[in-house]
């Protein structure tokens, strides 16, 4: 057998030699046989065998080359980056459990300030509980685009616990509505209100720092039928509510047999607040009706109004003036109606009052109300600032120190909408208080160790370096710092207002809308979140905003 195999492999191998050595004999003869045909000649047939190349074609291969090398690599780098990343977030390592030594930090809120301070908060350092009766943190800049459909509710949601898995010591995360805090007795009462609960449903937890970081509520000003007919624009559910109600119109509208009054009436969307949130849903409506409506019904497009109500003489008042005639050119140019100086008085099913400069009221058929006017102060708010009258006395929410102490209570801080500053109540601002107390609580942290090792000392000498270090564990005010405003106002453009280098630069325009959606991009709180907006962005391009309604 194996003599056969080896005898087999004689015999190709020679087969080979044989075939190597025909071939350059065949390359000799061809080359003599050339070589005789005189040498200018040979010279013209060897340059047209193998022309040398071109130098800037070699120039041109090695660069796509180098690009192709490098674009690879960068791909890979950031492919695998990306995995890494994505992969730590969903998988967090074991944690510290509950130290009974430390002190128990309630946070209630899981929104722009209390997500912020949970971001930055050294989690050994104390025993941490989250109370929120959302168990997420939602972006709500980009809430007007869930609206629309542009951007999908569960793109701009973080769920808390992604954040508090990750800290160093567990979290203890309660889903759950606070209903009242004691600042005597330091205790927080909450409830489970949600559809389904267990055994237990409320409960008393003690505290020894509270973070209040509960937001506010939309301001209604007591306006009739506001509650009862209008859409609000401040939760996810809100938004989700006015897109199944804004189709619905759309829907009825092209019902068969409907009278054109009707049609107009259903097709007419009034959005009332001139704020940033009230102008970036008008735009956000704009864009829907302009890009996908047009298309799917081209009958009804034509009739669909936006009129957009404000009390104010104009719209953006935090934005400069020339960005204010900016919007109201863009506004006018995409159909937009305008109405300035204009007070809502009603809301009815079918239409709204509105009184406008000339004082006249005017009843106004509409299919839908969205209302985005206004904050105003919790219930619980209320009820706890009641418990300190001498101190708490601003109606527009919790007054408190450069430190964020809540007056009247000296273990509380309170942060974001829920306090009443001279700063605008902002996601800025409340994220910036969110992180400036995480610092807070670094250092308190060092100062309650530090105490605890003063109360220990054995000798006077000790006691008294012990105390001087602690005197040197100072709180530095809370120091706001704008980074300037920012809004979409429809068509692919966006307003800005920025502080560059102590000067206000203001610009509108598509570029600056690059840049809203980059500076969004980049805030958003997860890897996962900035993936699953981008990829919504390109969903929308591509596809269009779904027009299906539940
Ligand atoms: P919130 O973020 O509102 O958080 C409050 C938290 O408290 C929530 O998690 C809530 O569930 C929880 N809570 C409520 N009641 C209780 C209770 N009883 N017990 C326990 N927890 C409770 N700001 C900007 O700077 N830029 C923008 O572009 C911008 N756009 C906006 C768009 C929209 C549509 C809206 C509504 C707001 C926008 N804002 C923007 C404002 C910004 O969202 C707020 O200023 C910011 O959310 C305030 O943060 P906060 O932590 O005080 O409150
Ligand atoms: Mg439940």
């Amino acid at each position: 057998m194996q003599a056969a195999r080896q005898a087999r492999l004689m015999s190709m191998s020679r087969t080979l030699v044989r075939s190597h050595v025909h071939a350059q004999k065949h390359f000799l003869t061809a080359s003599t046989s050339r070589a005789q045909s005189g040498s200018v000649a040979s010279t013209a047939a060897a340059a047209s065998q193998i022309p040398p190349p071109p130098p800037s074609q070699g120039r041109w291969r090695y660069f796509l080359q180098t690009l192709g090398r490098v674009t690879l690599v960068t791909v890979i780098g950031a492919s695998a980056t990306f995995y890494y990343i994505a992969h730590k977030e969903k998988n967090p390592g074991p944690q510290l459990p509950f130290d009974p030594s430390k002190k128990t930090l309630v946070i209630l809120g899981s929104g722009w300030g209390a997500t912020s301070l949970l971001k930055g908060l050294d989690t050994s350092d104390y025993n941490t509980i989250v109370v929120s009766p959302k168990n997420f943190f939602l972006f709500t800049p980009l809430l007007p685009s869930v609206a629309v459909g542009t951007l999908n509710a569960r793109s701009i949601l973080q769920p808390t616990r992604y954040l508090t898995r990750h800290k160093q010591r567990q979290v203890l995360v309660i889903e759950a509505e606070a209903k009242e805090v004691d600042p005597v007795n330091k205790t927080v009462t909450l409830s489970d209100d949600s559809e389904i609960q267990g055994q237990i449903s409320s409960t008393t937890i003690p505290y020894d720092y509270l973070v209040y970081a509960v937001g506010a509520e939309t301001q209604t000003f007591g306006i009739p039928g506001v509650k009862e007919h209008a859409c609000f624009m401040k939760e996810l559910h809100d938004a989700e509510k006015m897109q199944r109600r804004f189709l619905d119109c759309v829907e009825s509208a092209a019902f068969p047999g409907q009278s054109d009054e009707e049609k107009d009436r259903l097709l007419h969307m009034v959005v009332v607040g001139g704020g940033p949130t009230g102008i970036e849903l008008s735009g956000e409506l704009r864009d829907f009706l302009e890009e996908d409506l047009k298309s799917w019904y081209p009958e009804l497009a034509s009739r669909i109004r936006i009129t957009l109500v404000e009390a104010l003489p104009n719209v953006l008042p935090s934005f400069s003036k020339e960005l204010i005639a900016y919007t109201e050119r863009t506004f006018k140019e995409s159909d937009i109606d305008i109405l300035t100086k204009t007070m809502v008085k009603k809301v009815n099913e079918k239409s709204v009052v509105l009184k406008g400069p000339d004082g006249v009221e005017r009843e106004v058929p509409c299919g839908m109300v969205v209302w985005a006017a206004g904050n105003t102060s919790r219930q619980i708010t209320r009820d706890l600032m009641a418990k300190l009258p001498e101190d708490q006395t601003n109606k527009r929410g919790i007054t408190v120190d450069d430190h964020l102490r809540m007056k009247g209570a000296r273990d509380i801080f309170a942060v974001g909408d829920c306090t009443a500053s001279s700063y605008a109540p902002t996601a800025q601002v409340a994220s910036q208080q969110g992180s400036y107390l995480s610092r807070v609580f670094k250092l308190l942290a060092k100062k309650d160790n530090l105490e605890a090792d003063l109360a220990r000392a054995e000798t006077g000498e000790e006691a008294e370096k012990l105390k001087k270090r602690v005197d040197r564990v100072k709180l530095k005010p809370f120091h706001y710092s704008h980074q300037g405003s920012l809004a979409y106002i429809g068509s692919d453009k966006a307003i800005a207002d920025l502080p560059i280098f102590g000067r206000e630069w203001t610009s509108g325009g598509v570029a600056t809308f690059m840049f809203w959606r980059s500076a969004y991009l980049s805030t958003l709180f997860s890897l996962r979140n900035r993936s699953l907006v981008a990829g919504d962005w390109v969903r929308v391009k591509l596809w269009g905003r779904d027009v299906s309604r539940e």
